[in-house]
């Protein structure tokens, strides 16, 4: 077992003065039991905890991390924008570049507006869309799970899905009323809430691959469908892009499908490992937002000079090298390919769902192709063998309602370890 007894205080500690002792719910470990592991620094592929254990990262910071941990040119950025303050509340050259950049790179969006969080751009995207159509009901799919605003905490995944809560208290009855929830990956559901909901709905939403209850994978034809239905009826589409954009191609998950929203949501990468998001889409849409329109949304902080420095830095790489995208597909196909021989022959039920640099592997022998299907997985197995995996070194998803990330700091090298420890650990229970 690795010495964690730093890691063990600190978390009794902190469970005096934070709620449950951590900022977001799922580092808490709770759904696969044990202390969570206090992290003082990481480089590359490896975390290193407050006792000193190295670990490889398999979560990379839930996603932003796509080049590894403290790559030296975003540090560089950083470093360089700090010395000039760290904030001034006024325009900049840097904000001007970055809208330039993601409209370049993301194939729905024209316009766009930088913000501080996933939670504060799909928040801020439905205001939009509502703002925009004048209806209020929004639909979104159940399991996806699009940051902690009141609108999106009906039937949500993540950390409300492995927690049991996917409907939280305090949402109020009338915003849930206007949330309508259909099941990933079925046209026909949508059809009917449209019928249901004439003139109505103002805005659909979704992860178009789902990394919030677990990696789910748009059936053919899926996304192409919420197009045609969405366009036909004046609804937003809008895909939240916040995990795939960025990751699974430079222009996410609309480029490898080939399928354009009204409205895209980003985060986590764009940021480089600094708090940022953004919403954008079609410039008559983004147009309505304040002060060029009437729909209200600010920051003090937005577009801060040291998040913007540092996603440019990120931006710019992965723009300058489109190679990253098949060389994460080649190291993760093969990765889970290998893993999924080894518990193959160790002789467990599971799925193992795929797209590029994301990937989930279910204990099930259900295909997971939606929320119910997610369901069918045996968490107690997945905790066992996350901290079977943890004690071999490699740091997963806490939870098995979740996406793992692979970077660019994964070689032939760290994916042998990492399939050792797979092996290692599934002898082990
Ligand atoms: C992480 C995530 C969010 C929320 O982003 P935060 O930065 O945690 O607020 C929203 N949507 C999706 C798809 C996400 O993966």
């Amino acid at each position: 077992m690795n010495e964690i007894s730093r890691s063990q205080a600190l978390f009794d500690k902190a469970k005096q003065f934070i709620p449950g002792g951590v900022n977001s719910p799922v580092r808490a470990f709770r759904a696969v039991g044990g202390n969570p592991l206090f992290i003082k620094k990481a480089k590359g592929p490896y975390l290193y905890d407050e006792d000193g254990n190295q670990y490889i990262d398999l979560i990379n910071s839930w996603g932003p991390m796509i080049l590894g941990h403290a790559h030296p040119a975003i540090e560089e950025a950083i470093r360089e924008a700090v010395s000039a303050s760290p904030s001034f509340g006024a325009p900049t050259a840097r904000e001007v570049e970055m809208a330039e950049l993601i409209c370049s790179m993301v194939p729905s969006v024209e316009k766009v507006r930088m913000v501080n969080s996933g939670t504060e751009a799909t928040m801020s995207a439905i205001r939009v869309a509502r703002g925009y159509t004048g209806r209020d009901k929004i639909i979104k799919m159940e399991g996806c799970y699009h940051g902690h605003g009141d609108s999106f905490l009906i039937a949500a995944g993540s950390g409300a899905l492995t927690f049991g809560y996917p409907d939280s208290p305090g949402v109020t009855k009338g915003t849930a009323q206007d949330t309508l929830i259909a099941p990933f990956n079925d046209l026909k559901a949508i059809e009917n809430l449209i019928a249901k909901n004439p003139e109505e709905i103002a805005a659909l939403i979704l992860e178009p691959v789902v990394g919030n209850m677990g990696c789910v994978i748009p059936a053919e034809g899926y996304l192409q469908g919420l197009r045609e239905l969405c366009t036909r009826h004046g609804i937003i589409l809008i895909f939240d892009e916040v995990m795939t954009g960025f990751r699974l191609a430079q222009g996410g998950a609309q480029e490898l499908y080939g399928v354009k929203p009204d409205m895209s949501t980003l985060g986590k990468i764009i940021g480089g490992g600094l708090p940022v998001g953004a919403y954008g889409g079609r410039k008559e849409i983004m147009d309505s937002v304040s002060p060029a329109g009437p729909v209200y949304q600010a920051g003090t902080l937005s577009g801060n000079p040291m998040a913007m420095a540092a996603g440019l830095v990120m931006l710019k790489h992965l723009k300058a090298h489109p190679e990253i995208y098949g060389q994460l597909d080649k190291t993760t196909t093969k990765l889970v390919n290998d893993m999924g021989d080894e518990i193959r022959k160790a002789g467990f039920n599971f799925t193992i769902n795929q797209v590029g640099s994301m990937f989930t592997l279910f204990f099930t022998a259900t295909k997971v192709t939606d929320f119910g299907t997610a369901k069918t997985s045996d968490t107690a197995l997945f905790a066992k063998y996350f901290q079977a995996m943890l004690q071999q070194g490699i740091y997963l998803a806490p939870s098995q309602y979740e996406a793992m990330f692979v970077s660019t700091a994964v070689d032939n090298n760290i994916a042998d370890k990492i399939l050792t420890a797979h092996r290692q650990a599934l002898k082990s229970f």
